[in-house]
């Protein structure tokens, strides 16, 4: 083995560079990236040695103020962790001596490779050999055979033979440096086309044999070709090619990293590796499944031989993929059910009561939801479910029955939103529905001040509050629950990770109820909640009218004016939706300021109009809530903070500015905000795009108020992009599979591994060696994400 750095030194670069792409948020890590890196230091210190145990000494003192830095201050921080970390870890590589090379190696190690082609590489999240391997192509070019010159189209890409026929020549058309190549294929003449690289016009001799890919022109009968990647024909022939004459693959890089460099270097891994990786599906299982081995998929997948090689090579991977994630899903459940605390209550008579004191009857479904709390409260085993449905469906009645369940079992519980106007709505409402039957509701959020939130800290841990609500906040340090029997988690999809991982990281087994109303895909059922039952609210409450909605632009904004001025003055309210807070650079947007202070002075003068976004504090912000509910603010000039939970019924128009600026669920949940009273509801989506496609994909919300339809337009239209991430598990990302088109697949693996699972739950037997050895990587991997 490799004397390479201390095991653990480099997992926070994943952290750290998710927080870098994300702005500094501070989110990339639950519980804060500050918390993290200071329970990183703490837990490799001891190991290592005095030098080393000083510069984490540092960094840990360095993170310990994260959370209250500047995103300029973090960014910095940031940045300067990763450097040192990367440093670190080239000079440990240097240090060591030359040795076998396994998947496990640093890519240091690899002929080439030195320090600064490291950190390139380490841009692009390969640090070993193996992050390399699984470096996969974005796509291929088939380069297999060169087609002659007379036959190629405009705008074609292709690789072709050629000999240069004379000197090249340098012009400067716009500013740019052109250099032109004369060359033919023996029949038709082309030009060879380089920008920004005059060098390129002396570089060949007359007769020199190229292999040239990259676009065509044809003007007026005369070939050109703009040259992405050439080589020399007698290099080529002599060893086999890895960039022309076959599939070729084509890599996601980064600048300083070229296509030819990283096929090389892959390439060299491949044959200096001492052992590919034969991954986690067991043998039997693989020919079962007819699946070629690992290490030839990983041959194959780089360097295919030809188009059947490349598929099954593909598949390999998936599956691959995909068995693993399942096997972890299926291991995380049987955990679950059978590290089972006491955390059940029993609630006899309570649904009833509940039901009685609620101002309205409960729809059926919520009923039947209730019913499905009831009993996972009244098991031993904490209770996973995802409770499901569409915007106004429902959803907190069913969760303040959890509450109320814990509550009254002498047990403390607890409910998380994704906002802090979110989290001060549900202690508005729920505090309604509990405080009447003897249940005390505390708020916590991060926007307490440090006196009340200490206070919060010790009636928390005193058990003096059964019910606690709150943002992120509620399970950052310094809370510790006395008796924690439920968690509600409102709006899943604005967390995206594993909250049971995180509870239990901490120490907690409480039953977990997480709601959410965005539609999930029957994948995404299978992954990102494979380990939940599901309850679904699949019936709105009476009298509710579906939102009559309309798209408007040019003139039309007038008229909608119009629209709310009439409802207002009819003694109605209405918000006006801006997609940032303060105006961009080129005001191709509408900010909520600037539209405020406009509407205010214009169109709006006679009515009263507030203003509401993140950036406002707490209390002014519970203060201009509570006019708007009370109507001495009859219009809201707001940004997407109203997007979840706001309720307040006599809302009944709504204005969305730059609307092509949203996704279709997104606005689907906006309008949401409305259509919750007696009156019809109109939501106006105004654009200033006209494109068709534009007006067509918002077109959507006129005909439809079904959130899964709207949902699905959604996927079909724009990908399922980050809807169908495994991010949303707290599980590493996928990078072959595609859970959209590997549905098969998936379920295969799933019935694969959640078989072997069941049969072998610690994965004893000899066959599951490799299965076992990739869970325990993957769950060191997905314990950075989930904690
Ligand atoms: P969501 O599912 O979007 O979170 P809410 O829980 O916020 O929905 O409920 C939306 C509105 O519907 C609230 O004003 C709530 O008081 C009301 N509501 C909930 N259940 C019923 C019911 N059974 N009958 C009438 N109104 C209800
Ligand atoms: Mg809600």
């Amino acid at each position: 083995m490799l004397p390479q750095a201390p095991t653990g030194i480099l997992s926070p670069l994943k952290p750290l560079s998710l927080e870098l792409q994300r702005g500094c948020d501070d989110a990339s890590v639950f519980g804060g990236l500050g918390a993290y890196l200071v329970r990183w230091a703490d837990e490799l210190s001891p190991g290592l040695e005095p030098p080393l145990r000083k510069r984490l000494a540092r960094i840990r003192e360095a993170f310990t103020g994260y959370q209250g830095m500047s995103p300029e201050e973090r960014r910095d921080l940031c940045e300067r962790t990763v450097k040192a970390l990367n440093l670190y870890a080239a000079r440990a590589a240097a240090r060591s001596p030359a040795q076998d090379i396994t998947p496990a190696s640093n890519v240091r190690f690899l002929r080439g490779v030195g320090p600064k082609r490291a950190a390139l590489l380490a841009q692009l999240s390969i640090h070993t050999v193996h992050d390399l391997l699984r470096h996969y192509p974005l796509r291929y070019d088939d380069r297999r055979n060169c087609p002659p010159v007379a036959g190629l189209e405009h705008r074609q890409s292709a690789t072709i033979r050629v000999r240069v026929t004379g000197a090249g020549n340098v012009s400067r058309p716009r500013g740019r440096s052109l250099a032109r190549v004369p060359a033919t294929d023996g029949v038709t003449p082309i030009a060879l086309v380089w920008f920004n690289q005059p060098y390129r016009a002396g570089q060949f001799d007359a007769g020199a044999e190229l292999l040239v890919t990259g676009q065509v022109m044809v003007r007026k009968g005369e070939y050109s070709i703009t040259v992405a990647e050439f080589e020399a024909v007698s290099q080529a022939e002599g060893a086999e090619s890895l960039n022309s004459g076959r599939i070729v693959a084509i890599y996601g890089l980064t600048a300083g990293v070229s296509q030819g460099f990283l096929r090389g270097l892959v390439n060299h891994a491949l044959q200096v590796c001492s052992f590919l990786p034969t991954g986690a599906v067991p043998e039997a299982l693989a020919a079962q499944r007819g699946l070629i081995d690992l290490p030839d998929a990983l041959r194959q997948i780089h360097f295919p031989e030809d188009e059947s090689a490349r598929t099954a090579a593909r598949a390999r991977i998936a599956y691959e993929e995909l068995f693993v994630l399942q096997a972890a899903l299926a291991k995380r459940r049987r955990g679950m059910t059978e590290s089972s605390v006491d955390a059940s209550v029993s609630l006899a008579d309570l649904q009833q009561e509940y039901s009685q004191a609620l101002p309205f009857g409960l729809t059926g479904a919520q009923a039947r939801v209730i019913g499905d709390i009831q009993a996972d409260l009244e098991q031993r085993a904490p209770a996973n479910r995802l409770i499901h449905g569409d915007v106004g469906s429902g959803k907190t009645v069913c969760a303040a029955f959890a509450l109320l369940g814990a509550a009254r079992a002498g047990k403390q519980a607890a409910m998380m939103a994704p906002t802090e106007l979110l989290a001060e709505q549900h202690l508005r409402t729920v505090g309604g529905l509990l405080e009447p039957l003897g249940v005390r509701c505390r708020l916590l959020t991060g926007a307490l001040g440090t006196a009340a939130r200490s206070y919060a800290h010790r009636r928390i841990a005193g058990g003096d509050d059964a019910v606690i609500i709150g943002t992120q906040a509620l399970f950052q340090e310094g809370v510790a629950f006395r008796d924690l029997a439920a968690v509600i988690i409102d709006e899943q999809h604005r967390f995206g990770v594993n909250q049971r991982a995180q509870l239990s990281a901490k120490g907690l087994c409480p039953n977990v109820f997480v709601m959410s109303a965005t539609p999930i895909p029957r994948t995404l059922a299978l992954t990102a909640y494979g380990d939940f039952d599901v309850s679904v609210l699949d019936e709105l409450p009476p009298g509710r009218k579906p939102v009559f909605t309309q798209v408007a632009w040019g003139r039309e904004r007038a008229q909608a004016y119009e629209t709310v001025a009439g409802r207002v003055a009819a003694g109605g309210q209405a918000y006006i939706v801006c997609p940032t807070v303060d105006a961009d650079a080129q005001g191709s947007l509408a900010a909520a300021e600037s539209e405020y202070y406009r509407l205010q002075n214009g169109p709006f003068a006679a009515f009263k109009v507030g203003l509401l976004h993140g950036r406002i504090d707490a209390s002014a912000r519970e203060e201009i809530m509570e006019q708007f509910r009370a109507g001495r603010i009859e219009i809201l000039v707001a940004t997407t903070v109203i997007e979840v939970g706001v309720d307040v019924p006599n809302a009944t128009v709504m204005l969305v500015e730059n609307s092509e600026r949203f996704g279709l669920a997104q606005l689907h949940q906006l309008r949401g905000r409305i259509g919750r009273g007696e009156d019809e509801s109109i939501c106006v989506l105004l654009t200033r795009a006209s494109a068709p496609d534009v007006i067509g994909r918002l077109r959507v919300l006129e005909r439809t108020n079904d959130g899964f339809e709207i949902a699905e337009e959604d996927l079909r239209r724009r990908g399922p992009g980050e809807l169908t991430g495994t991010r949303q598990s707290g599980l590493p990302d996928l990078r072959i599979a595609d859970l959209v088109a590997d549905t098969a697949t998936l379920v295969k693996a799933r019935e694969d591994a959640f078989e072997i699972i069941q049969a072998d739950e610690d994965l004893k037997a000899p066959e599951h060696k490799g299965l076992r050895e990739a869970l325990a990587a993957f769950q060191s991997e997905a314990r950075q994400w989930a904690m």
